[in-house]
């Protein structure tokens, strides 16, 4: 007799789904959340498929399905599209999904206050206050205390007088209803006409990828704020990502003041109650506007109708642990699925997005200038073979004098190092040992400020020792190389009385630290900042007119086939932080390879130029977007076997055409926390499905248990 039965998939790292038969007075849907036992337990899976077959199986019964919205059949495809194609289990993919599934139980209760309206006979100074400044409400009575500075007690003894309205209310209150109508400034016709194409696209309901290219502070985020009033205006959700330190109080604030309500923000350091508040109300639908990190693209949004990926060339987009993916290009595989429009922004596109651009794939929209009278930075380079700095020193004479007169002129500095700590590098003079990390392949950082040395790896960090490890000899540890705080050291001698300050993760690294930061620097308390790349992204300082590149090559060496992609990006970038008010900027670049073709474009003003001779090194070499890539990490305790298995790997690999496998190879970190490691790249022609290839090798493999196999599509790190 032909049986239905559900393909339940859990949220654990199994290759696929399980068969259950379904019971009597069980109706279990697609996307349903329902209970099924493994092994002795109950587990909560997700209904991916109902079929029907012969009936003739032994199949355990399903249990009940859970009163809750269930996924969209977009998620559903959507988990699908991103196991198969990042190689990783569907399960894992799930779990990703179901991250806070506690938020599938309705919101629990509590006693909430509001002001009545009626004034009791007797209004104290502390009932006052609490009316006055015990605000917003509905809230507990610790909040409108804390708020008022009265106890929690006389907001309840208010309460029982008349004063305050006592209601139970969901803990999770619901977000504010964006208003499309809110805010927004008078556009420049240019602004105008993107916003416009970009609302057009929106209003098709239909997929579609904009790009929308437009240089530093050319008012970006003003445009697409358009398209995401399109959006909301249709009733429909939109999902903002922005690279995760882009996530501060000031960006947040952009989107309150454009719409009236704070979003609903999504990132790695939300607490557990804000993350199940978050994933509840998006999964309801009623959070319509969410900006937030990379993992917030699986989210289960009903109703998506836009995604902006916001600085689309942005590493941090990229997933390095778990399931490896890449939030820029699986945000357009989730508008494709589910039909809508994509807007990707940045001032530098990533060559992968220029390239469907321009071959009419993408619709590409372009914003040349800075609104009014602003004009874009002046880029000069720095030849430190004819500027060396003084012995020991790492800023050259005209850096000196470049940032001396625009102190002079009362305006602020940025010198850019993107290295934490002091030095990277710790030597001892009498034997010539570096300080290495216990367990990994990496130089320990010497961290002055802290007295510390870290391996910026895995973390680790120790108290400085006062002995060389190595020949015991005392006071012999030597820090070779700058760091941030090695540059401030080196500018408070160039620039006495001069306010100096570092901003790194160090320094900066939760979000109130950043805005105490942000805020004196806008104020006009730092006259230099030393950053690292955390000052890169998103912050406008009136009179920041001058930055200081202090190594512009650091991002070249390496094995990175991007590296010239990403030195030209980040450069402009940062460069792109000098004259965003009415003073016209200027940076300065210091550089061994003036000659190399990021540095020279820089120079030249010229994006084309830069764009064309990398297109064209692509395109020989058969890198992406000419090729495809994947990478493989095979990893385990002891570097012989690990070795033995890479090498029995790739004699596995399936027979195929346009393949080029290269490889096992030890990489720049052989040893990550214990763990020995090899790597082995794949490079395919564009034909080629890349992802259906590794997965069919893969499947040969046997890995044993204390050993691990990553996969990495297009991948972005080569450690
Ligand atoms: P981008 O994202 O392209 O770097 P932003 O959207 O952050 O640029 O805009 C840069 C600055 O210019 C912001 O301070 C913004 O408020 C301002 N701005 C943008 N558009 C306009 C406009 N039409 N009129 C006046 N100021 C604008």
């Amino acid at each position: 007799m032909a049986a239905q039965n559900a393909q339940i998939l859990f949220p654990v790292n199994v290759p696929g789904s399980f068969d259950y038969s379904i019971p009597a007075g069980v109706n279990p849907a697609r996307g349903d959340f329902v209970y099924a036992p493994i092994g002795q337990q109950m587990k909560l899976g997700v209904v991916m498929e109902i079929v029907s077959d012969e009936g003739t199986r032994e199949l355990k019964d399903m249990a009940q399905v859970k009163a809750a919205r269930p996924l969209p059949p977009e998620m559903l495809s959507f988990i699908r599209w991103t196991a198969k194609y990042n190689c990783v289990s569907e399960g894992l993919v799930l779990r990703m999904v179901m991250r806070s599934y506690k938020a599938l139980e309705p919101s629990t209760l509590v006693t909430q206050f509001s002001p009545s309206g009626n004034f009791p006979a007797k209004m104290s100074a502390a009932r006052h206050a609490i009316l006055e400044k015990g605000g917003p409400f509905p809230a507990r009575a610790s909040e409108i205390a804390e708020r008022a500075g009265v106890s929690a007690g006389i907001v309840r003894s208010f309460a029982a007088a008349g004063g305050m309205l006592a209601q139970s209310l969901p803990v999770d209150a619901p977000f504010g209803v964006p208003n499309p109508a809110h805010g927004g400034m008078a556009l420049t016709p240019s602004q105008e006409q993107a916003a416009a194409e970009l609302i057009h696209q929106v209003a098709r309901r239909d997929y579609n990828v904009s790009l929308l290219d437009g240089v530093t502070g050319s008012g970006k985020t003003e445009v697409y704020f358009e398209a995401v009033a399109e959006a909301l205006k249709s009733g429909g959700q939109v999902l903002v990502l922005v690279p995760e330190i882009a996530l501060t109080q000031a960006g947040m604030s952009r989107f309150e003041a454009r719409f009236g309500v704070a979003p609903a923000p999504w990132h790695s350091q939300l607490g557990d109650a804000m993350r199940r508040r978050v994933w509840r109300e998006a999964a309801q639908g009623r959070a319509q506007l969410i900006v937030g990190a990379r993992s917030a693209l699986y989210l289960p949004f009903p109703d998506l109708r836009l995604i902006v990926v916001d600085e689309e060339h942005d590493t941090s987009y990229k997933q390095e642990e778990g399931v490896i993916y890449n939030a820029r290009d699986m945000a357009v595989v989730r508008a494709s699925i589910a039909k809508h429009s994509v807007i990707l922004a940045s001032a530098t596109p990533s060559l992968e997005s220029l390239v469907n651009a321009r071959t009419g794939r993408y619709a590409h929209i372009i914003l040349p200038e800075r609104p009014g009278a602003i004009t874009l930075p002046e880029i000069d380079l720095v030849d430190l073979k004819d500027h060396a700095p003084e012995k020991g020193d790492y800023i050259s004479a005209p850096l000196i004098e470049a940032a001396k007169a625009v102190l002079a002129r009362g305006e602020q500095a940025m010198l850019y190092l993107n290295r934490r700590g002091y030095a990277p590098l710790i030597i001892c003079r009498n034997c010539g040992e570096k300080l290495k990390s216990p367990d990994t392949d990496s130089w320990l950082v010497e961290h002055r400020a802290s007295g510390r040395v870290m391996c910026h790896q895995t973390g680790f960090s120790m108290k400085k020792p006062k002995a060389c490890p190595d020949c015991k000899a005392e006071d012999t540890l030597t820090p070779v190389g700058p760091g941030v705080e090695r540059v401030a050291e080196e500018a408070a001698r160039h620039f006495p009385g001069a306010k100096i300050e570092i901003f790194s993760s160090d320094t900066a690294g939760n979000p109130a630290e950043i805005a105490a930061r942000m805020a004196r620097m806008e104020q006009g308390e730092i006259d230099i900042l030393v950053g690292t790349q955390m000052v890169v992204k998103g912050h406008n300082f009136p009179k920041l007119t001058f930055v200081g590149v202090v190594d512009g090559d650091l991002a070249l060496a390496g094995g990175d086939p991007r590296a010239g992609e990403r030195t030209y990006q980040t450069l402009v970038q940062v460069a792109g932080r000098a004259g965003r008010a009415d003073k016209p900027g200027h940076a300065l670049i210091q550089t061994h390879q003036p000659e190399h073709d990021a540095l020279a474009a820089l120079a030249a003003g010229d994006r084309e130029r830069f764009i064309g001779a990398e297109l064209g090194l692509r395109e020989a070499l058969l890198l992406p977007p000419f090729g495809k890539l994947a990478a493989v990490i095979i990893s385990g305790p002891d570097q012989h076997k690990t070795e033995g298995l890479a090498k029995k790997f790739v004699s596995l690999a399936p027979r195929a055409d346009g393949i080029e496998i290269l490889g096992p190879s030890e990489p720049p970190i052989g040893r990550l926390r214990g763990l020995y490691r090899r790597r082995i790249l794949v490079q395919s022609e564009p034909k080629v499905n890349l992802s259906k290839y590794m997965q069919i090798w893969r499947k040969k493999a046997k890995i044993p248990s204390k050993y691990k196999l990553h996969i990495d599509i297009d991948p972005q790190s080569f450690m």
